[in-house]
């Protein structure tokens, strides 16, 4: 589903931030990948939806080539959801409204028919009733469970997460990793950059393990857990379990 292939990106002409990275996802695969600050999971995974270029390599995600001049990317970013640390709703906007529109601005829904989804879906996530508040009228955990509920709104083919719980307050994070483990339980082809290992163990298949812009493990979950090969994954665990 998404393949990721000898790519380098680099920021600027000296840093790079990505180093020859390889890996994929496949359908109804769930990947976690971790690291230290820095390493390159945020700018790996934005690559995979084109928020960001890169020099070398390739990307393809359901067939279609991310770094394709040709290729319609405001139709493959709508395909892959994306969810990120800081909401980013649209904040002079209601909760249903956020939901709304873009069904019906990218995938041309009717208003109804995008309003029939949008409330299945923030009834899906446990928010029917708010659906006529403004974004800052919500909690945190709420905020990030309307992304999760807009991404989803878009029919995606895959779904990608950049650290969706680390800006919440502790008893926030547990409604949206139930959101997202049951997402996963339904076979959600996933992306996700996190640090709650509890998640990674409940959901993931692998986990890959970047460090200065390389991948340094790419392991079943099993095997990663049990037995990181390497130094640094085995400190960074030791770190953070
Ligand atoms: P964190 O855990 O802190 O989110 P990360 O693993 O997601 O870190 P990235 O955000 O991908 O790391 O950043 C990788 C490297 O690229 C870092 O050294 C960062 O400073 C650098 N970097 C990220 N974005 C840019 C940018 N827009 N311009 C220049 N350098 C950048
Ligand atoms: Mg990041």
């Amino acid at each position: 589903m998404i393949e990721i292939s000898h790519v380098d990106k680099w920021y600027g002409p000296s840093f790079q931030a990505l180093k020859d990275c390889s890996t994929g996802v496949a359908r109804g695969e769930v990947v976690v990948v971790c690291g230290p600050s820095g390493s390159g999971k945020s700018t790996l995974i934005k690559c995979v939806n084109a928020l960001e270029p890169f020099q070398s390599g390739e990307i393809i995600v359901d067939g279609i080539k991310v770094n394709d001049p040709r290729t319609d990317l405001p139709k493959l970013r709508a395909r892959v959801g994306m969810v990120f640390q800081h909401f980013e709703l649209f904040p002079h906007l209601r909760i249903i409204d956020n939901l709304c529109l873009a069904q019906e601005k990218v995938l041309g829904r009717s208003h109804d028919e995008a309003v029939a989804k949008a409330s299945k879906l923030l009834d899906r996530v446990g928010l029917k009733e708010q659906a006529r508040k403004y974004p800052a009228e919500l909690s945190g955990g709420q905020q990030q469970r309307v992304a999760i509920a807009r991404a989803l709104a878009m029919d995606p083919i895959a779904m990608l997460f950049d650290e969706p719980t680390s800006a919440l307050d502790p008893e926030m994070i547990s409604e949206v990793l139930d959101v997202m483990v049951d997402l996963a339980r339904e076979g959600m082809t996933m992306m996700v950059v996190t640090h709650e290992m509890g998640f990674a163990s409940k959901v993931a298949h692998r986990v890959i393990f970047m460090d200065q812009g390389e991948i340094v493990e790419d392991a079943l979950k099993i095997d990663f857990f049990g037995s990181p090969r390497s130094d640094r994954a085995q400190k960074f665990l030791s770190g953070i379990l």
